[in-house]
């Protein structure tokens, strides 16, 4: 069985942890700051704050960016569902604009439609680990006054224009296992702003700015020790790692090329992709369905993932909530994606194999 994702764990990362246990200070101490410092460095961002999760990030960059009730964010329907839950959980409404056919993301001139006088933010995703255009992004913000919260939670390294994606603006990370480094759970806030720094420090701690003075609402939403040691460790191995995803992506496109009936992943010029998934269309000319390739695939023992199958405005409960978009695109992709296994612990050989068993049912 080749999975389609496994976190790498190595001795690094075992000491590290161990370490953290044996200190006897597992919440609240020096390493989740360490880690900050570690990792607004990596990204050439000026400051970061460490959260329990990917969705804990965006819904405290939301929250410190003041959006919540009347507010309206326009982001894409083709993502994680935890992208638009936390605008919800803000209080505020998204706001779905389609995406772009190649590259998955969020499309500009659908973004221009969807602009009310309640907008206030736009949450571009880098999907699969594709930066998004960020330079068309940032033009519409600054035409329009808006907040830009940029969801990296599946890029961690990627590049547009040589500049690292959670720069840009208020930048969200997830450390899941499945993505390309990890804390178990954990996630992280990156910024050039003092001020909703001190905001999203206070929000995620109870709104204190000393020790029990709430002054503000806030919650829990700290990282513990044991997470940040283990995140120093991975960021230390982050950049050979997404090389290894490049180099297995690179590989597999040039085993898989010329196959009618698929489009393998492109890369737009001035980007750097870091393969969070190597994420292919089934396309209508392909001789058999994505379905049926799925099924194929799972009895080869390959593992796939259908990232995402049903673009959230379809979603049971936005659809309650009165959600009726027509989004042609987002909804064509999301029938025609499939993603293979690219990350730093699939080999070559295993390449191989996926290649043969995609050459024999599609040629
Ligand atoms: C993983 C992910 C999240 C949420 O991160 P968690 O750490 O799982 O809470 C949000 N957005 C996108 C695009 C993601 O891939």
């Amino acid at each position: 069985m080749i999975p389609i994702a496994k976190p790498a764990i190595g001795r690094e990362e075992i000491d590290a942890v161990v370490s953290a246990l044996k200190s006897g200070v597992l919440a609240q101490g020096g390493r989740a700051e360490e880690f900050e410092l570690a990792f607004a460095q990596f990204i050439g961002a000026k400051y970061a704050v460490a959260v329990s999760s990917g969705t804990a990030a965006l819904h405290l960059a939301l929250l410190s960016h003041a959006i919540g009730a009347g507010d309206e964010v326009i982001t894409t329907p083709f993502t994680f569902v935890a992208t638009a839950n936390s605008i919800l959980l803000a209080g505020a409404r998204p706001v779905f604009a389609d995406i772009e056919d190649h590259y998955f993301s969020i499309a500009p001139d659908s973004i221009r439609r969807k602009i009310s006088s309640r907008t206030k933010a736009i949450i571009p995703v880098h999907l699969y680990g594709h930066p998004v255009d960020m330079k068309a992004i940032i033009d519409l913000a600054q035409e329009h006054g808006l907040v830009i919260i940029e969801d990296a939670c599946q890029a961690h390294g990627a590049t547009f224009n040589n500049q690292k994606v959670g720069s840009f603006s208020t930048g969200c990370f997830s450390f899941y296992p499945t993505k390309n480094m990890t804390t178990g759970e954990g996630g992280m806030i990156t910024t050039n702003s003092e001020d909703i720094t001190q905001r999203a420090r206070m929000i995620r701690n109870h709104g204190f700015s000393q020790r029990y003075s709430c002054e503000i609402l806030g919650s829990n939403m700290r990282m513990n020790e044991l997470s940040a040691a283990l995140g120093l460790a991975q960021l230390l191995k982050l950049p050979a790692s997404n090389q290894k995803r490049q180099d297995n992506a690179a590989y597999l496109s040039q085993k898989l090329s010329g196959i009618r009936g698929i489009e393998l992943p492109k890369v737009k010029q001035g980007c750097q992709h870091v393969f969070h998934q190597y994420t292919i269309r089934v396309t209508e000319e392909s001789k058999i369905s994505r379905d049926e390739l799925s099924r194929i695939l799972k009895e080869k023992g390959i593992g796939y993932g259908i990232y995402y199958p049903i673009p959230i405005h379809k979603q049971p409960f936005y659809r309650k909530l009165g959600y009726d978009d027509v989004l042609p695109v987002a909804e064509k992709i999301a029938q025609q994606v499939i993603s293979l296994p690219i990350h730093p612990g699939v080999t070559r050989q295993e390449l191989g194999i996926i290649a043969k068993v995609m050459k024999e049912v599609l040629q």
